[in-house]
């Protein structure tokens, strides 16, 4: 059950480096870790390590570019934000190929889907800078003009997530720096390349050195450092809760702003009176769709009793045709999990799911494709109750757990029974029902016949533990800017 049994020849990929200032740098002490391939368990390259002290210079390089970008004019940072866009786009093959080869994401999504997204997040943020604007104020406490104006933070620490490299990369990097302020990245060490690449297209579409800054190097000691810094203004964050937390203390020391994108546990409901083929293509794509290492994804299916084992039986089916495959290879629709440890984490699960008595329906194993690689195979579990553990905490792998329902109310208590909030689906013909439903989910996103759809125009993030602040739309801009007050005394002068 492999979509290609043979690994396409793997192309080479330059080894990463610190960006510091406009240039590639080393490392303090030529530190450098190792790049692996998930498909076939090899290091392709390494890649330079930042330390605390490779921090402070990426800080320092942001902290001094800033004057001159915040003051930019807004036409100005607009051209060279859209042409960030037209440069990820000029240069697709090779980012989608470093995004694939590091993640072991099938390379029709880092190609067609991952890049182009990250070029539109940077045009569509191109058309803010224009259009940042404060209020004027009518006062009733005497003669005053008053307006207020938003203002950039400074710099921002972005943290992000392995699994969508260069997108949640560009969730951030592109708002904040379409409201004015300079960035200090640091990409996940698994997936580091990406993010470079990023940088080397931004110096192409002619952002001036120091605007952005990327440093890989471990969460623990390049992340942590950049949390502690006294010249970040604010922590942009995307991963795990847990992670999430320890940021929120260390942040609490000098009350940095941030904003936290966590984990999830999402709820796709399928209601009888559905279109059953459209939900089930849907709820695959909601736990497939990049290997199910989706912070949104549709992990917990809940389907009405009436139509479970129909859902059930079609949904065995298109597990067992979604093969694993070589992410080289252009048919591939499901690629190896990150690394060894993410797949172990996977398959404990999957034994979690058979010893606490789910059935299991389709996959659950671990399957090399030619002799290599950390991939398991698109899984369901039926029989689920919302206690168990495969209900409860983020699996974060191709795992599917459906549970069954009585009716509306039942669908809505067990969607909204979990710490997680980031997102929701349903599935129903009854046009009032989709309102009234999505409007009682506990989630920031809620999508009706339909899931996994993103638009850089719409906020995404989470209710209650998978965070707060939101990327993309408007919205994200508000958290990389600072509102002033301006009070001007109109009143005559006195004689
Ligand atoms: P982690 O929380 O382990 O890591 C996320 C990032 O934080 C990485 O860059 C990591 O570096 C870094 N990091 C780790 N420890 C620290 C620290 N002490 N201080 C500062 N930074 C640190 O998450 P994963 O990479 O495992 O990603 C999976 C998680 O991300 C899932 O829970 C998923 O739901 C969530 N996620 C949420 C999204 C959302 O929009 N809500 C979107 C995508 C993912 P390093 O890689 O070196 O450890």
């Amino acid at each position: 059950m492999s979509a290609d049994a043979t690994q396409t020849a793997a192309p080479t990929v330059k080894p990463g480096r610190l960006w510091i200032g406009g240039a590639y740098v080393d490392a303090e002490g030529g530190r450098t870790f190792d790049v692996l391939n998930p498909a076939t368990e090899e290091v392709i390259t390494t890649c330079a390590s930042a330390s605390p002290a490779d921090v402070d210079k990426a800080v320092k390089a942001a902290q001094a570019a800033f004057p001159a970008w915040a003051k930019m004019s807004p036409l100005d940072r607009q051209r060279i934000l859209w042409n960030i866009g037209e440069r990820l786009m000029a240069r697709v093959d090779e980012i989608a190929t470093a995004e694939t080869m590091t993640n072991g994401k099938p390379i029709f999504e880092s190609k067609f889907i991952d890049t182009p997204d990250a070029a539109k997040c940077f045009q569509y943020y191109a058309g803010w800078c224009t259009k940042i604007t404060g209020q004027t104020i009518p006062l009733s406490t005497g003669p005053f003009l008053n307006y207020t104006r938003r203002e950039p933070l400074g710099v921002v620490g972005a943290i992000v997530a392995w699994n969508f490299p260069l997108l949640l990369a560009s969730w951030k990097v592109a708002p904040a720096l379409a409201a004015g302020n300079t960035v200090v990245l640091k990409p996940a060490e698994f997936t580091p390349l990406s993010a470079l690449l990023l940088a080397e297209c931004a110096k192409e579409a002619g952002l001036p050195d120091g605007v952005l800054n990327v440093i890989p190097g471990k969460g623990s000691i390049a992340g942590q450092a950049l949390v502690e810094h006294p010249g970040v203004a604010k922590i942009a964050f995307t991963g795990s809760t847990e992670v999430g937390k320890g940021i929120l203390r260390t942040a609490a020391n000098d009350v940095k702003k941030v904003t936290m994108e966590l984990g999830g546990k999402s709820a796709n409901i399928v209601f009888a009176d559905c279109d059953v083929e459209a939900a089930v293509r849907g709820a695959a794509t909601g736990i497939f769709y990049g290997k199910g290492e989706i912070c949104a994804a549709g992990s917990r299916l809940l389907v009405e009793r009436a139509i479970y084992d129909t859902v059930v039986a079609k949904l065995k089916e298109r597990a067992e045709k979604t093969p694993v495959g070589d992410p080289m290879h252009p048919k591939t629709r499901l690629g190896a999990i990150v690394r060894e440890g993410q797949m172990n984490r996977v398959l404990d699960y999957i034994g979690k799911g058979k010893g606490e008595g789910a059935t299991l329906v389709a996959g659950g194993e671990r399957q090399p494709v030619g002799g290599k690689g950390w991939f398991v195979q698109a899984t369901v579990f039926a029989g689920v109750t919302n206690q168990m553990t495969i209900a409860r905490e983020e699996i974060f792998g191709p795992v599917l757990a459906v549970i069954p329902f009585d009716n509306e109310e039942d669908a809505i208590a067990i969607a909204n029974d979990s710490v997680y909030g980031l997102a929701a689906g349903l599935w129903t013909r009854d046009i009032k029902r989709g309102h009234r439903v999505a409007h009682r989910l506990e989630a920031g996103t809620v999508w009706v016949n339909a899931y996994n759809r993103y638009d850089t125009a719409t906020p995404f993030g989470g209710y209650k533990e998978s965070g707060f602040g939101r990327d993309m739309g408007p919205e994200a801009l508000d958290g990389y800017l600072q509102t002033k007050s301006v009070w001007i005394d109109l009143s005559e002068d006195k004689a």
